[in-house]
């Protein structure tokens, strides 16, 4: 007989949904992440400057967006690329949470900047590169920060379970899982977006799931379809590059939607996401499923 994907998946009982636990919702300032509203976090791939960020702060935030993202430590594969501002990009974010009431997730690449970070931070990315960096990850989750944990660009979702559990093993019990495209042989998108593991994971697993269909497509014009199709898979919520001027931007502009295009984004979305949480919020649907397994 089939094994269940419970069964499957056993050698992580704390990322595993239950009867018991049937999802979780992280409190994030005055909202939740995987309760009964879908989040979106916006913001551009880098903090560039105090006017880029703050302005892009403000339109996200008008346009219905909870958390604002921005990378002060950039995992770039070129050591000549951008590297990030560093702490001065920790001052802006934390500056535009302050006027605007968002709250923000920014990547901590080092177990040595996770103090650092999370003084400034609301949620602490761990990005795909990291994915499997257990210390990184023990120290990420010993700072009681909420974690955005990005699966790796060649993790699979056994993988991406297995730095979840560990990550809950260290008494956090924050983490919310995010899809953002893996690695295979086609190279038409920058990667390819992997929803069937956005649907595994809200089948076994209680914790919330986030798509991130920038970096699943690497191209502007192909993130608002990966958006819907992300929400449609049942995503409890997305994050997406957005910036100003997405042809100066210092990194992955390809991929950023400008003001006009994220507005579009959020409208475009609106009864995608409605129909997500009708979904999503028939629990005792799917409690039935789990019985009749
Ligand atoms: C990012 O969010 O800008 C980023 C670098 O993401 P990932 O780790 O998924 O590549
Ligand atoms: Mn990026």
């Amino acid at each position: 007989m089939k094994a269940t994907w419970q069964e499957r998946f056993a050698e992580f009982p704390d990322v595993l949904r239950s009867e018991a636990r049937l999802r979780t919702a992280i409190p994030i300032q005055d909202f939740e992440v995987g309760g009964d509203e879908f989040i979106t976090f916006a913001g551009p791939c880098s903090v560039e400057s105090e006017r880029q960020l703050l302005s892009t702060a403000e339109h996200v935030r008008s346009a219905g967006a909870r958390v604002l993202r921005g990378g002060a430590f950039k995992p770039r594969s070129s050591p000549y690329s951008f590297q990030g501002l560093g702490v001065e990009g920790l001052k802006l974010l934390a500056r535009a949470r302050r006027l605007t009431g968002l709250a923000v997730v920014t990547e901590v690449m080092s177990e040595c900047d996770v103090q650092l970070v999370a003084e400034y931070a609301d949620i602490l990315q761990i990005g795909s590169r990291n994915m499997e960096n257990y210390s990184l990850l023990a120290a990420a989750a010993r700072s009681g920060k909420p974690i955005l944990l990005k699966r790796g660009m060649v993790a699979t979702v056994t993988d991406l379970m297995r730095a979840a559990q560990c990550i809950l093993s260290f008494g956090n019990p924050n983490v919310m899982l995010c899809e953002r495209g893996i690695r295979t042989f086609e190279t038409t998108t920058r990667n390819t977006f992997d929803v069937a593991a956005i649907a595994i994971l809200k089948r076994v697993s209680h914790l919330p799931v986030i798509c991130d269909p920038s970096h699943a497509s690497g191209d502007r014009e192909l993130v608002p379809a990966l958006a819907r199709i992300g929400v449609a898979a049942g995503s409890d919520g997305l994050i997406v590059e957005v910036h100003p001027s997405p042809d100066e931007a210092w990194s992955d502009g390809e991929q950023s939607l400008d003001f006009d295009g994220f507005d579009a984004m959020m409208a475009d979305l609106e009864p995608w996401i409605a129909l997500g949480k009708t979904v999503r919020c028939g629990e005792a649907a799917m409690k039935q499923v789990e019985v009749a397994q």
